[in-house]
């Protein structure tokens, strides 16, 4: 029989389709299907559920919030709910951490977010170009795709994608030094690149296939940024929020982006939510020159307090989910002993089982689902199972997760 979904839905829907059964409720790391059926869900909303589904916290703040009437909706009004949360993000995320930056509310999602970047970093500079990297994901607006890998998804944009200028990752190369062309380049009045207004990077890069850039790498291109007035925008839509450990990915490596992107968990709930940040003398906008109707999604601001306030004043989330993050590793690093064409990497609790033959990653995918447990995968041929369970997952549903995809993975390279 024909479901509505099928019938009505656009054809553009995907994750759907890879779990093909209908979900009712969630809580913490799992979730609930119309039979009654569990998941473990490792795949938390694409890195926008890090403190797992209605959060029990989050959840009474929100409801809280909400039998009192707080404002829902407000622009880029002034309210509690944004005081509260403003006050919030400079107690206990920037002042600890000795960062300098102005705030802004761009629409609610990561691609806006990151368009608000680049059009800062245009304006600011007055120049075009931006330099990306290969596997980069950034968004689907046609800003962040002109910044984005994905063939196929570059496809989709139907007009020319100009002014990024994409250079390869760290260790896309396989150990040749991949900076110095853009250290070469932007100096070389003769080279063809036009002096770029901004580099921007994820520090690991999770759509494009969990592809780590090593702390001395991000070093060096924030070095050879800031030597040259080239400003670094460090995108932490997806491993922002203590995804890789600290709150920020970009503090394992001692750098300070001129901007940074920030969406998915930052509202804490599942809510939509994304900010800019931006070094104060960068803040050259006039007033509403980027805006959006949904800037002010006052209840994601409820449950963003709530949220830094319960996980980050004290560095206890980011201890356990390096502990966490190890019990992973030494997981994966075991299947990966266990069976040819498997490797594995990863940071915090983001990791990737990288299959040779790349359809085997759906097809491990597709037996975990059926064992009960949602994984996704990513990379440039889909040959990465990414493994982004909650951070505030408990370490028996880890394990238990590691033994389903473990079970998975034996079914499709075993057989
Ligand atoms: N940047 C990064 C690094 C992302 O991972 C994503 C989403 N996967 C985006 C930007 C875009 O975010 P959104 O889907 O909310 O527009």
């Amino acid at each position: 029989m024909t479901t509505v979904f099928e019938a009505l839905e656009s054809n553009v829907r995907g994750y759907c389709r890879y779990w093909p059964t209908v979900f009712t409720t969630a809580r913490g790391a799992w979730l609930r299907d119309e039979a009654g059926r569990d998941y473990l869900d490792f795949f938390a909303g694409a890195g926008a559920l890090n403190y797992g589904h209605n959060n029990p916290v989050l959840k009474a703040a929100l409801l809280h919030y909400l039998a009192e009437d707080g404002v829902t909706h407000a622009l880029d009004m002034s309210t509690t709910a944004k005081r509260d949360l403003l006050e919030t993000l400079r107690d206990v995320v920037l002042v600890p951490r000795g960062l300098d930056y102005k705030v802004q509310f761009p629409g609610p999602t990561g691609t806006n977010a990151v368009e608000a970047a680049l059009k800062l970093a245009r304006k600011v500079t007055g120049r075009i170009p931006i330099v990306h990297f290969t596997n980069a994901f950034h968004g689907m607006t046609l800003g962040a795709l002109a910044v984005t890998g994905n063939a196929a998804k570059r496809a989709g944009a139907g007009v020319p994608l100009p002014h990024g200028y994409p250079l390869p990752y760290d260790g896309c190369l396989g150990g040749v030094d991949d900076l110095l062309w853009l250290e070469r380049a932007v100096d070389d009045v003769s080279s063809g690149l036009d002096r770029p207004a901004a580099v921007i990077v994820e520090t690991v890069q999770g759509e494009g296939g969990v592809n780590l850039a090593r702390p001395s790498w991000l070093r060096r291109l924030a070095e050879i940024c800031r030597a040259r007035g080239i400003l670094l925008i460090v995108d932490d839509v997806q491993m922002g929020c203590g995804r890789t450990g600290p709150f920020f990915s970009f503090e394992s490596a001692g750098i300070t982006p001129d901007i940074v992107t920030l969406s998915k968990s930052i509202g804490g709930y599942g809510l939509p939510m994304a900010l800019v940040l931006m070094r104060p003398d960068l803040d050259q906008w006039a007033p509403g020159e980027h805006n959006g109707t949904f800037r002010g999604n006052n209840a994601a601001f409820v449950t963003a307090r709530v949220a830094l306030r319960r996980y980050w004043s004290d560095d206890g989330l980011a201890t356990a989910t390096a502990a966490k993050g190890e019990r992973v590793r030494r997981a994966l690093t075991e299947l990966a002993e266990r069976f040819d064409g498997l490797s594995t990497r990863g940071r915090g609790l983001v990791h990737g089982l990288v299959f040779d033959d790349a359809s085997r990653a759906g097809k491990v995918s597709r037996a975990a689902f059926e064992a009960g447990l949602l994984v996704e995968t990513s990379g440039a041929r889909d040959e990465v199972v990414k493994l982004l369970p909650p951070l505030t997952v408990g370490e028996d549903e880890l394990d238990h997760g590691l033994g389903l995809l473990a079970g998975a993975v034996e079914v499709v390279c075993a057989g």
